[in-house]
């Protein structure tokens, strides 16, 4: 059962064309890494399946559970079940992380959840992060570590429940210690009815996340797609070849 279909995404950014025809589908129970160099437009792309209003789509479809998800205002992409945990997350003073992750599952759910069902799943969510439960009275975000800005985003991430989420690079800023907690985290987090699309840097993630499809993104366009064994690759060579490879092709 597919969950997203990207046919031929072309996008641009301030005049300036990154995304160059990107195809990739992604079935339920799947999790797919995204691997390239700085730069490549990894996080354009989940920036334009977001919805981000900087970013123009030229060309191409994308359908969502059987919906055309360019058609969509980014509240109805969140309520369809999309969520991007974001490279650089914002700080949001004055609204408290317990107050935003109930505040976002009523937008997501149509239901304001119960507060004290709703505390007792997301404290139990937060020990297995290894989050202190104190950070539900502190402002989103707001001082929070490299680290702690992204363990809240993957406890939104538990808390929501979306079909597809989409991990810009959520290894960065976090210890290894931090980083086998959040993909472990992310591992379970996966289940017959989502799918996950991880963009990230960092190989080591791969000792605690099983990808089913590891694609390479250079100059706004996949250049190729493989399992696991393409990210060894890639810990070997570098991203040169694929850049020489996809020059030798345009
Ligand atoms: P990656 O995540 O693969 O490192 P990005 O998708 O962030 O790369 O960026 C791809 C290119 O698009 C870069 O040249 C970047 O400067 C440019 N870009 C991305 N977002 C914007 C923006 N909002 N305004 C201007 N340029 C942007
Ligand atoms: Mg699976
Ligand atoms: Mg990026």
């Amino acid at each position: 059962m597919q969950i997203i279909k990207i046919e031929n995404l072309k996008s641009q950014v301030e005049g300036q064309q990154i995304l160059k025809g990107i195809d990739l589908t992604i079935n339920k129970g799947e999790i797919h890494v995204i691997m390239g160099p700085n730069g490549a437009g990894k996080s354009t792309l989940a920036n334009v399946l977001m919805g981000h209003p900087a970013h123009e789509v030229l060309e191409g479809t994308v359908d969502f559970l059987g919906k055309d998800l360019l058609d969509m205002k980014v509240d109805e992409r969140a309520k369809a079940g999309l969520f991007l945990s974001f490279q650089y997350p914002q700080e949001v003073p004055g609204v408290t992380v317990e107050n935003f992750l109930r505040t976002a599952k009523k937008e997501v759910s149509g239901i304001m959840p119960m507060m004290t069902q709703f505390n007792k799943d997301v404290k139990k969510q937060m020990a297995d992060l290894n989050m202190d439960e104190k950070y539900l009275e502190r402002y989103l975000n707001q001082g929070f570590s490299g680290g702690e800005k992204k363990k809240n985003e993957i406890l939104q991430m538990s808390v929501l429940n979306p079909k597809l989420a989409i991990l810009d690079e959520t290894d960065s800023g976090l210890d290894i210690d931090a980083i086998r907690v959040v993909y472990e985290t992310v591992q379970k987090l996966s289940n017959d009815n989502n799918g996950i699309l991880v963009i990230t840097h960092y190989n080591k993630i791969l000792n605690y996340i099983k990808p089913d499809f590891v694609h390479v993104l250079v100059d706004g366009k996949i250049v190729r797609s493989g399992d696991i064994t393409l990210a060894e690759e890639i810990e070997r060579t570098g991203y040169e070849v694929f850049k020489a490879e996809n020059a030798a092709k345009t």
